[in-house]
């Protein structure tokens, strides 16, 4: 028999082993992970979708979210058998982060996979937004992923084990969100997106070493709940009017997306941003 070289490890044909399931690598059993913005359309239905996986999850939000969060998690524990968990955290605060990540030891033990998914769009996003409005918009997008992501990957490091950090970047990160014949109000909320990206690609090439991809998901349009009540049937009609598919995205249509980031699924992944968009990037 010839000694192993380098090419062993490039499989020509998994699928022939009797016991190899491709779809085992979607699977994120015995993994463990944390949604930010879990209270919210994207958060929540991720944090479902992994707890369906077989992940322990901790789905964190703010305090004022308890209410929803408190059944959530309970619902999804029952639901699918894991241990799903609310914390509660403001991601522009340091002090908060920091504490958020011993009790993600606390409550899970380590962390595989991170979905850094809290933001805002801030009313008065525009060319003459006030510096409130700039700066609140900085310190929970942008700050709070940088933080968010850093005790991710700390811990990952210091448990000796890679994992997957997914943040959630935007269709604005790429251009204006032309409605109406003009940019929609994303002024402060665009540059957060297009730096979070950046900002996921930089980790993919700087944590490769230890095993942890990095990467960005950019929704489109999705009816996560945020535009219910917010828009009457002519407005949605006008938004996807440049929408290749014509219509919005479901909150399930990004959960999925952001699975295929955290499994094995998308091993050979990282530094991409993937558009979740229904082709709006497109034109
Ligand atoms: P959402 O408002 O339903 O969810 C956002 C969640 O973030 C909320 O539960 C909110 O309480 C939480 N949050 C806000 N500030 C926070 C803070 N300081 N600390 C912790 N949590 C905080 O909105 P969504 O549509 O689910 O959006 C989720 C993410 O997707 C956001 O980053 C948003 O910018 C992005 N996004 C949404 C769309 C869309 O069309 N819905 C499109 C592109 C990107």
């Amino acid at each position: 028999m010839a000694d192993a070289t380098i090419f062993d490890q490039y499989p020509l044909d998994q699928w022939k082993d009797p016991a190899h399931r491709i779809m085992d690598r979607f699977s994120l059993k015995g993994k463990k992970g944390f949604v930010t913005g879990g209270a919210g359309g994207l958060g929540r239905n991720t944090a479902a979708a992994w707890a369906e996986a077989g992940a322990d999850v901790a789905i964190v939000d703010l305090p004022r979210t308890r209410e929803t969060l408190e059944p959530l998690a309970a619902e999804l524990s029952e639901r699918y058998g894991t241990n799903v968990v609310p914390l509660y955290c403001d991601v522009s605060d340091k002090t908060q982060v920091d504490e958020l990540k011993t009790r993600l030891v606390d409550k899970l033990g380590t962390v595989d996979v991170a979905f850094l998914n809290a933001g805002v769009n801030v009313p008065g996003d525009d060319a003459d937004e006030p510096y409130e409005v700039w700066r609140k918009t900085i310190d929970i997008n942008l700050t709070g992923a940088y933080l968010t992501a850093q005790i991710a990957q700390h811990i990952m490091r210091e448990h000796n084990h890679g994992g997957s950090l997914i943040f959630t970047s935007s269709l604005s990160a790429h251009n204006a969100n032309f409605i109406a014949g003009g940019p929609s109000p994303v002024a402060a909320y665009g540059a957060t997106k297009a730096g979070i990206y950046e900002y996921a690609r930089y980790l993919a090439a700087a944590l490769a070493p230890y095993g942890i991809r990095s990467n960005a998901i950019s929704p489109g349009y999705v009816w996560s709940g945020i535009f219910e009540g917010r828009i009457v049937p002519e407005a949605h009609d006008m938004m996807v009017a440049p929408v290749p598919m014509h219509r919005f995205g479901t909150n399930e249509e990004i959960a999925s997306a952001v699975l295929f980031l955290a499994s094995d699924a998308s091993s050979y992944v990282t530094g991409t941003n993937l558009q979740v968009d229904g082709g709006y990037s497109v034109y």
